[in-house]
């Protein structure tokens, strides 16, 4: 269907020449001889005014009702208030009707309503606004990397190594329900592959393999975790951004994850002005302020024992009071990004005990070399570390979490056979969508969001 696209048409529309449009049907103002339709078809924030003169063009009055699909030729004109562009209608077609019961309403409907919708839902300016920003922060995500020297690699999505410490898995098979085992060993011989196999936690242990050939890699892709908890910031499926570079240690490591956060988020603040102005304005009141701020200063970082002293002295307004050796709770994470800190702050050297084998094992003898990036309004946005690159520590942190060797020959050999001091991160995207556009619940950053006894 040839026609333009409502973002060219606004911002460079020569006046004068006749456009065509396609769009949505946003508002309708009828006056005794003059009406306006605003339509958008996602290209921009921005709606286009269509101006109907109604002496000249009568207009099927299916046209004009909200939600309705619309084509629309026009002259284009100077818009009557701001530097772009309208369109005086010459004809306006219908695509498709719009009846009244179409759920999305020009009253502000909230987002646990359209939580229910959510097939519709990217027709309203905040989701629309929230999957532009998500796709710009995509790209820039492998312009970022692409840039550097980083290869873009692809982990499988079905393993049968669970990442240890990760998360729960998903189960993937092809037995039925109710097929007979005389044990679990028994069952999954008779599988698919002939093992227990899931859905992959995190690429990492794909990602050492490939960043110990090839220096500089990074995965973009979905990770999968049974997590039985119903918070704002887990999915079930969420999509994970795993940076794993060889000859790095710890300080690289963050260094990295800082760069790399600055980046993304320049390129939002470059490319989505008009989204963010719009949740700066109906979502986080000082959104803009705060992605400056943090784009061009530094972040904080801090030793996890001293982190606990200063959490521990605030013990009193925790629901979780902590001590040495306690996991971090999104309570404690936030009051240290938000109230000791006031900006991103890693988190580094861990007890060994919270974290997986996998971690590098510091000369304490008690911490390992890992690190979370803790934000405002969020909690841990990225985790990472570097790795135990020595084989004799890595098969002992193994032995001490009971888990099988032989399961994991492969990543002991990258130990073996020229094993290099290396590290990586992971950084949830969504996480960075919500960081980024201020919205407060995970499921409204994603298209179909899986949660527990949620896949609409
Ligand atoms: P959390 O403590 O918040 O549950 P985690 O420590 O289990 O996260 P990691 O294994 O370190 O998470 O994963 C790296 C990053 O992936 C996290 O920092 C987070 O941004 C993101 N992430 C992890 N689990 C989820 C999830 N269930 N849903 C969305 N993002 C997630
Ligand atoms: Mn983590």
């Amino acid at each position: 269907m040839k026609h333009e696209d409502i973002k060219s048409v606004l911002e460079s529309g020569e006046v004068g020449k006749e456009a065509v449009v396609c769009g949505w049907v946003r508002t309708f103002r009828d006056s005794a001889n003059v009406a306006f339709l605003e339509i958008s078809d996602g290209t921009s924030f921005k709606k286009l005014q269509v101006v109907i003169d109604k002496s000249a063009l009568a207009v099927d009055a299916e046209c004009t009702k909200l939600g309705a699909s619309v084509r629309v030729r026009g002259e284009v004109v100077p818009a009557y208030k701001g530097d772009g562009r309208e369109l005086n209608a010459k004809e306006v077609t219908l695509l498709g009707k719009c009846p009244p019961e179409y759920p999305i309403q020009k009253k502000r409907t909230t987002l646990d309503f359209l939580r229910t919708i959510p097939h519709l839902r990217l027709r309203t300016n905040t989701f629309a606004a929230v999957f532009r920003v998500r796709s710009v922060a995509a790209q820039a995500i492998h312009r970022y990397f692409h840039e550097r020297g980083y290869y873009y690699i692809n982990a499988p999505l079905i393993t049968a190594s669970d990442c240890e410490g990760a998360g729960e898995m998903f189960r993937v098979t092809t037995r039925p329900w109710n097929a007979k085992a005389e044990s679990e060993e028994e069952y999954y011989k008779s599988d698919f592959f002939g093992v227990k196999a899931g859905l992959s936690v995190s690429g990492q242990l794909e990602g050492e393999v490939a960043a110990t050939a090839l220096g500089k890699i990074y995965t973009f892709g979905p990770s999968f975790r049974a997590e039985n908890s119903n918070t704002t910031r887990h999915l079930a499926e969420f999509w994970h951004i795993e940076p794993e570079v060889a000859f790095a240690e710890l300080p690289d490591v963050i260094e990295i994850a800082e760069e790399m956060l600055k980046y993304l988020i320049r390129a939002v603040l470059e490319e989505c002005p008009e989204e963010l102005a719009f949740f700066d304005s109906f979502v986080e009141k000082g959104l803009i302020e705060k992605l400056k701020h943090v784009e061009s200063s530094d972040f904080a970082v801090v030793e996890y024992t001293d982190a606990i002293s200063l959490l521990e002295k605030e013990n009193a307004r925790f629901q979780f009071p902590v001590s040495w050796g306690s996991d971090l709770q999104s309570e404690h994470e936030r009051y240290l990004t938000e109230t000791v800190f006031r900006r991103p702050v890693f988190v580094t050297d861990y007890p060994k005990e919270i974290k997986s084998f996998y971690m590098k094992q510091n000369a304490d003898g008690k911490t390992v070399a890992a690190t979370d990036l803790l934000v405002p309004g969020i909690g841990e946005i990225i985790g990472g570390s570097e790795r135990e690159a020595d084989y004799d520590k890595l098969v002992s942190a193994m032995r001490e979490r009971n888990m099988d060797l032989d399961a994991y020959r492969q990543y002991l050999d990258l130990r073996l056979f020229g094993t290099v001091p290396h590290g990586g991160f992971g950084l949830g995207f969504e996480r960075f969508v919500m960081y980024v556009t201020g919205i407060e619940n995970i499921r409204d950053v994603t298209l179909f969001p899986r949660s527990v006894k949620n896949i609409k």
